[in-house]
C-alpha cells in the first residue's frame, strides 16, 4: 500500500517541505508504518499565500452551478476511493475497518449535500422603512483555517471543508499529527475532481508549532477547529487579536438519561456503543448514564451483559467493533483516570485493564456509582469508561445533568412525550436523540453549549458560519 508522505500544497505534493519527518505508528501493532513530512513556517506562510491567490482569482467568482459540479466530482472521486482511504484511516487511528468505510461514505455525503447547497443558499429582500430596495448578500470570507483532531479525521476534515468552499472559500487543512493521510488524500482527490490549484492547501505539522501561525496569520479570515476544549481556549484568545471568525467544536460529557418506562432491552443493549464506540475516542460520548433507580438493577445487568458482547480487536477485520486507543498517550490518559476511581474504591463492574499483548487497547470499563464531585464523572475521559449512576428525581438528575462545564450531546430514553420534551428543552447542550443514540446529521446543525463550543458544523447552519452577511440597500 502506498502512502501520501508530502504536504500538499498549490495542487500537488510538494517535496520541499522543510520540516522534520512525523512517524506514524499503527496503535493496533505499535509499529511504524509510515512517515510524512511535517510543514514549518515558510511552508504555511506559501499555503496561505497560495489559498489567498485561489480565493482571489479563481474560486470566489466561479459561477456557483459550476462550483456545484466540482464538489459533487469530490463525492464521486471520494465514492469510489473508499476502501483506499478507510485502510489508510484504519491503519493510522486503529479504526475498525468498518466503520472507517462508513465514515469515509459520510464524508462523500458531506460534500454531495453542500454541493446541493450551493444553489440554496442566498439572502433576503428586506421591506425597510424608508422605501427603496434592500437585500442582503451573504459573502464568502477567504481563507479558512481548519484544524482537525484524530478521532473521526476524515469526516471532520470533510465536515469543515465543503460547507467553506460550497460557500466560496479557499481552506488550509491542518490533519492532527498522527492522523495526516486521509486529509493528504482528500487534498489530491480534490484536485483530480477540478478543483483549483490552491483551494485546498493541506499542512501536515505540529499545531503546537504551526497553531499561532495559523491563527494569526492576516490572510486567514476564520478558524474552524474541532479538538479538546484547553486548545479551543487558546484558540479564541489569539484569534481575538485580529478579531478573527472561529468556530470551536470542544470536549463533552454527555448524558444518557433512562427513565424507568423506556424500553430498557433497547436502552441497555445500544447503550455500550454509544460510548465505547471509536474506543470511547468521541466528543459525543454518552459517558454519564443516569438511570432511574426502579429499573437500575436490571438495566446494568443488561448493559454488562452487552458489552461483554463487544468484538475486541484487529482493527483489519470485518467484525471487529473496538479497536486501540489511538496512541500510548492517550491509553496513559484513560490509565490515569482508572487509578483516581481506584484510589477512591470505586465500583469497577466490568473491564479497567489492557486488552492483548501488544497495541494500545484497553477494555470497555463500568463504572457504578462514583460520586458527581469524582474526575471520572466530571471530566472527558476519551477512553472506554462509562460512569451510571441512579437517579430519583427527574428535577434533580436534571441539575445533575447541567452541573458540567459542557454541553454538547445526550440521549433520553423514555416512551412519555410529554417528558421527553420537557427534558431536552432543559438539558444544556447542543445536540440530543431521544430513544436513540445518533447525534450526527449531515442536514442537521452539531455543535455545543458551554464550553462545548462555539457555532456548528452540518447543515445550513456551518454554511452560514463561513459567510459574511453584506447588506446592499437601493434608493428609489
Ligand atoms: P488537541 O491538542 O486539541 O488537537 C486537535 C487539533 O489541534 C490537532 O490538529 C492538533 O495538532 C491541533 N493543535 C494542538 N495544539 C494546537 C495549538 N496550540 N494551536 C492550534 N492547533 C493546535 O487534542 P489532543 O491533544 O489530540 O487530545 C487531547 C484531548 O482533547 C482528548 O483526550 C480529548 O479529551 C479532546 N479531544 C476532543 C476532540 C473532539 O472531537 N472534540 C477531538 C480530539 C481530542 P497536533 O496533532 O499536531 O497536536
Ligand atoms: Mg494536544
Amino acid at each position: 500500500m502506498s502512502y501520501p508522505s508530502e504536504p500538499f500544497i498549490n495542487g500537488r505534493y510538494t517535496s520541499s517541505a522543510t520540516g522534520q519527518p512525523t512517524n506514524l505508528i499503527n496503535p493496533a501493532t505499535e509499529e511504524v508504518f509510515a512517515s510524512v513530512s511535517s510543514v514549518q513556517a515558510k511552508d504555511v506562510d506559501e499555503a496561505i499565500e497560495g489559498a489567498d491567490r485561489a480565493f482571489r482569482q479563481s474560486w470566489r467568482d466561479i459561477p456557483p452551478g459550476r462550483r456545484a459540479e466540482i464538489l459533487f466530482n469530490i463525492a464521486k472521486i471520494l465514492r469510489a476511493n473508499v476502501e483506499s482511504i478507510a485502510q489508510l484511516e484504519s491503519r493510522c487511528v486503529g479504526k475498525p475497518i468498518a466503520d472507517a468505510r462508513d465514515e469515509v461514505a459520510l464524508g462523500a455525503r458531506v460534500f454531495e449535500f453542500y454541493a446541493g447547497a450551493v444553489s440554496k443558499f442566498g439572502g433576503q429582500t428586506l421591506p425597510v422603512s424608508r422605501g427603496g430596495f434592500d437585500f442582503t448578500l451573504r459573502q464568502p470570507m477567504g481563507v479558512v483555517a481548519a484544524i482537525v483532531p484524530w478521532n473521526f479525521p476524515f469526516p471532520i476534515a470533510c465536515w469543515k471543508v465543503a460547507p467553506a468552499l460550497a460557500a466560496g472559500n479557499t481552506v488550509v487543512l491542518k490533519p492532527a499529527s498522527i492522523s495526516p493521510l486521509s486529509a493528504l488524500l482528500l487534498g489530491q482527490l480534490s484536485v483530480e475532481a477540478g478543483l483549483p490549484a490552491g483551494v485546498l492547501q493541506v499542512l501536515p505539522g505540529s499545531g503546537r508549532e504551526i497553531g499561532n501561525q495559523l491563527v494569526l496569520h492576516p490572510m486567514v479570515r476564520k478558524i474552524s477547529f474541532t479538538g479538546s476544549t484547553e486548545v479551543g481556549r487558546g484558540i479564541m484568545e489569539l484569534a481575538a487579536r485580529g478579531l478573527k471568525r472561529v468556530s470551536l467544536e470542544l470536549g463533552g460529557k454527555s448524558p444518557n438519561i433512562v427513565f424507568a418506562d423506556a424500553d430498557i432491552e433497547q436502552a441497555a443493549t445500544n447503550s455500550p456503543m454509544s460510548v465505547f464506540g471509536n474506543t470511547g475516542q468521541d466528543c459525543c460520548a454518552r459517558s454519564r448514564v443516569l438511570v432511574e433507580r426502579k429499573v437500575m438493577d436490571c438495566f446494568v445487568e443488561k448493559f454488562i451483559a452487552a458489552t461483554k458482547k463487544l468484538i475486541i480487536g484487529d482493527p483489519a477485520s470485518e467484525a471487529t467493533q473496538i479497536g486501540p486507543l489511538v496512541s500510548a498517550g492517550q491509553r496513559a490518559v484513560v490509565e490515569d483516570f482508572m487509578a483516581s476511581a481506584r484510589s477512591q474504591k470505586r465500583s469497577i463492574v466490568s473491564g479497567g485493564q489492557r486488552w492483548g499483548s501488544k497495541g494500545y487497547f484497553f477494555e470497555p470499563t463500568i463504572i457504578l456509582e462514583p460520586e458527581i464531585t469524582d474526575r471520572v464523572w466530571r471530566e472527558e475521559i476519551f477512553g472506554p469508561v462509562v460512569c451510571i449512576r441512579a437517579f430519583d428525581d427527574e428535577s434533580e438528575m436534571i441539575e445533575e445533568v447541567n452541573d458540567s462545564p459542557y454541553g454538547l450531546s445526550g440521549s433520553i430514553w423514555t416512551h412519555d412525550i410529554r417528558r421527553a420534551l420537557r427534558v431536552a428543552r432543559r438539558v444544556e447542550s447542543g445536540v440530543l436523540s431521544i430513544n436513540s443514540h445518533s447525534s450526527v446529521h449531515v442536514e442537521a446543525p452539531f455543535g455545543g453549549f458551554k464550553q462545548s463550543g462555539l457555532g456548528r458544523d452540518l447543515g445550513m447552519a456551518a454554511m452560514e458560519g463561513y459567510t459574511e452577511l453584506k447588506n446592499i440597500y437601493i434608493a428609489d
